[in-house]
């Protein structure tokens, strides 16, 4: 499978491969920090912490796409993350200084700082700044950082993931607020991802507490069966997915199809045509077995490619029907 590029001198091109070992995002370009652009060896925390110690952060994923024609960088419904970031403030008692308007104003300000001409991965975040091992939420410092990279695709996008059904749960909404992004959350998603991998997988899918399908470790999951494609609903402790929604407004549109958002059981995992994982990081991603079983032909499957091109193409501002998902960082040339 091909791992995350990372790279500050190659074009991050789709299907491009990388090892991790390159460039890390941690080394040069630049960071948006205690209210600042700043160079990124600048963009330094405590040990001491709060979220450091206790995972309270929520954070965002966002792509940017290199349009060559255009000689354009697209953000990817930046609005819309920061939104869902603001929703995550709300859980966490978070009032950071910064709005959504500020916010989009630094990504793109960042961004062009940065001079990036490729696609790209913007990481903001927003943590509990103070310094103490009070465990409370409330009476905290909050800040803002946001960094970006160049980078290609997480995950072969194009061959079809092997995937397995893990043997943990995802978190329940109950003991985890799921629908926010928070940072110490993700040990779930990383314990779930690390044993499908030792085990030779791409990836896991996994199930809730009553043991019907949720999501991908950072990912939306879609099934095609019979005609009709389907979705775990809102309530079967998913993260909400901003690329979910993009794809179920596209499915409509394209297809002409409506999706059913509902329970899905592991079974029918098995008995699907087409299953493919959705997100920023994977974006439309077939999956070609699960559990060792091939589903469908054993080969990514037709309407997914379809979806993915399609998808892909609305990324990069190809489509004036899609232009309301993208946001330009470079001026228009006349
Ligand atoms: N679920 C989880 C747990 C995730 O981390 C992500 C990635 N943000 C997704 C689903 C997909 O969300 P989005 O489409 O907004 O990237």
């Amino acid at each position: 499978m091909t791992q995350i590029e990372i790279s500050k001198n190659s074009q991050a091109q789709e299907g491009a491969s990388q090892p991790r070992n390159g460039v890390s995002p941690a080394d040069e370009g630049y960071a948006y920090f205690e209210g600042r652009i700043v160079p990124m060896s600048e963009a330094k925390v405590s040990v001491a912490t709060h979220a450091l110690q206790y995972g309270t952060a929520c954070f965002e994923g966002i792509r940017g796409y290199w349009n060559e024609q255009q000689q354009q960088l697209y953000v990817l419904k930046m609005r819309e993350h920061y939104e869902r970031m603001a929703a995550s403030w709300n859980v966490l008692h978070m009032h950071p200084k910064e709005s959504i308007d500020d916010l989009c104003r630094i990504t793109t300000e960042l961004l062009r700082k940065q001079e990036l001409r490729q696609n790209t991965y913007i990481r903001p975040l927003t943590y509990k700044s103070s310094c103490t091992i009070r465990l409370t939420l409330q009476e905290l410092e909050d800040a803002v950082a946001i960094y970006a990279f160049p980078m290609g695709n997480y995950v072969d996008i194009s061959g079809g993931l092997r995937v397995c059904t893990s043997s943990w749960r995802r978190a329940n909404s109950n003991a985890m607020p799921v629908r926010a992004k928070v940072t110490g959350a993700y040990v779930n998603s990383s314990l779930a991802v690390d044993d499908a991998k030792t085990a030779g997988f791409d990836e896991a899918i996994m199930l809730t507490d009553d043991g019907t399908v949720s999501e991908g470790s950072s990912c939306n999951l879609f099934i095609l069966r019979n005609g009709k494609f389907s979705t775990p609903a809102v309530s079967e402790d998913i993260l909400e997915g901003i690329t979910r929604n993009a794809l179920i407004e596209m499915i409509g549109r394209e297809f002409g199809m409506e999706v059913e958002e509902r329970r899905i059981d592991r079974t029918e995992l098995y008995a699907a045509n087409e299953i493919f994982f959705c997100g920023t990081g994977v974006q439309v991603s077939p999956v070609i077995s699960v559990d060792h079983r091939p589903i469908g032909s054993g080969q990514p499957g037709p309407f997914t490619m379809k979806l993915q091109s399609l998808y892909l193409s609305a990324c990069r501002g190809e489509h004036e029907r899609y232009r309301h998902w993208v946001t330009p960082v470079w001026f228009q040339q006349s």
